[in-house]
């Protein structure tokens, strides 16, 4: 800002004085006037964002900054700007006929980062690697690799149940595979329900090791105190939560060890099915809250993340979410949903679904972090949209607007140690946004108003953004 002497010149030369230069930003896209919503510093009105190299180059007051006409100029006005979303659990390895229209699936709905919780390793690099060699037309990809699994493995490559697993079946076995996944550059790991205690207990040793997160389904052979005890970092779906948080807890684990002792030749996805349906209503049932609230403290205090994946359970599949999708896959999904509709509707599953929701709420309360994610493409979610029906369970279980666009934004970033650079918006962040045409904070499920979608700088409009989608529902 220029000098002002307001002892010369008069009022009106004064203030004419003052005003600040207009700045000219070389090959930057500035957007003027827009309100900015982050979990960092909430809602601000009337902002100027400078987009420059793919990160944000400032961000200022639209009164304090004035914009030379040379600059390239998007009027922001009546819109808002949130950091990209991320989806933290996906597979795009479940429905390999889907996988190669996610990436555009998932930026055309806002989803610019993608955590791929369980597939095979050879697989799910290929995607990691397109998108680290086209960053501004792919969302940010981070990969587990395998379920790390016991044997018998649940994911085993039997019908219904693709082969996203490694089956350890010793210490050795674990071992061996952690250094393999570390070596061919994984991001974090997944732990899964059939293993063993031990093996556990050295996946989360070697995971500190080498400087690696580890989220999973607490096994079945533990219980959640322990696991996190052990080092789990987080939990995908709350899974097994609902077995500690019992009266019971003890002898369900007995029991569960039993069970599992007895089925060690059945295959892993029918001894799982057959434990959960034995131990999951009763266990539900027998909830005590001073219990649930022992195995909070504990989750609070170790700091053990919480991915709910609430939408998997709670949220209606409407036919109208499959329009975008592939042709013979939106044919697929829609005969299998009519054959879902046309089963008896199932009380377990609703209420063990209300149960979630619950627990969510006192998770929150409780000040566990949570991050959302969908498991897309299981149950028929859509890679993209289903993850703001996500934020709407969130909100739904008692998280704010700002907290719900928190678990998708700065915590995922957070998570990946990425926060300095990644998840709000602020100078030198990557440019991850979207400008959305309502206020999310007033209804969550404005997240959906997608105006654009800036990916590493790269703004895609909403004819864009149509074009993409209409491309994908034609193959
Ligand atoms: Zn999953």
């Amino acid at each position: 800002m220029l000098k002002c002497n307001l002892f010369l010149g008069g009022l009106l030369l004064t203030v004419i004085s003052c005003q600040p230069n207009e700045r000219f930003f070389k090959d930057a896209l500035c957007i003027e006037n827009i309100t900015t919503i982050d979990a960092k510093n909430g809602l601000l009105e009337n902002q100027t964002v400078i987009i420059k190299d793919g990160k944000i180059h400032k961000v200022s007051s639209s009164k304090e900054l004035r914009l030379s006409q040379k600059n390239k100029v998007i009027d922001g006005s009546g819109k808002y700007l949130v950091p990209g979303l991320w989806d933290t659990h996906i597979h795009f390895s479940y429905m390999e006929e889907l996988a190669p229209s996610m990436f555009d699936l998932f930026l055309a709905y806002g989803i610019t980062g993608v955590r791929d919780t369980g597939g095979q390793i050879t697989y799910v690099k290929k995607f990691k690697e397109l998108s680290l060699a086209n960053p501004t037309t792919t969302p940010r990809v981070m990969i587990a690799g395998p379920l790390l699994d016991g044997t018998p493995n649940v994911y085993d490559g039997s019908p219904g149940r693709p082969n996203l697993s490694a089956g350890l079946g010793s210490l050795e076995a674990v071992t061996n595979e952690v250094n393999i996944l570390d070596s061919l550059g994984v991001d974090f790991l997944k732990a899964y329900e059939m293993l063993t205690p031990q093996q556990f207990m050295k996946i989360t040793q070697l995971a500190q090791e080498k400087g690696l997160k580890v989220t999973g389904h607490v096994p079945l052979s533990m219980d959640v105190i322990s696991a996190s005890n052990a080092g789990l970092n987080s939990m995908e779906h709350l899974r097994n939560l609902e077995l500690s948080c019992a009266s019971n807890a003890k002898e369900l684990l007995e029991n569960r060890k039993k069970l599992l002792a007895l089925g060690k030749n059945d295959a892993g996805g029918i001894l799982r099915s057959r434990i959960h349906s034995t131990q999951r209503m009763p266990a539900i049932k027998n909830y005590d809250e001073d219990k649930a609230q022992e195995v909070l403290d504990v989750l609070a205090k170790n700091n053990t993340w919480q991915i709910p994946t609430l939408a998997l359970y709670r949220s209606v599949r409407l036919k109208e979410n499959f329009k975008y999708l592939p042709d013979s896959i939106r044919k697929a999904w829609e005969q299998g949903l009519e054959n879902i509709q046309l089963r008896a509707p199932a009380p377990d599953r609703a209420n063990y679904a209300d149960w979630m929701s619950k627990m969510i709420g006192k998770i929150h309360q409780n000040k566990i972090e949570i991050m959302a994610g969908t498991d897309t493409p299981i149950g028929y979610l859509t890679p993209g949209l289903s993850l703001h029906e996500e934020l709407s369970q969130l909100v739904q279980s008692g998280l704010s607007p700002l907290e719900a666009i928190k678990t998708a934004t700065l915590n995922p970033a957070i998570y990946f140690e990425l926060d300095s650079e990644l998840g709000w918006i602020g100078e030198s962040t990557w440019a991850d946004l979207i400008v959305l045409d309502k206020n999310p904070l007033e209804n969550i499920s404005n997240t959906k108003e997608i105006h654009a979608v800036i990916k590493q700088g790269n703004y895609m409009n909403r004819d864009a953004l149509d074009q993409m989608l209409k491309t994908i529902s034609e193959n």
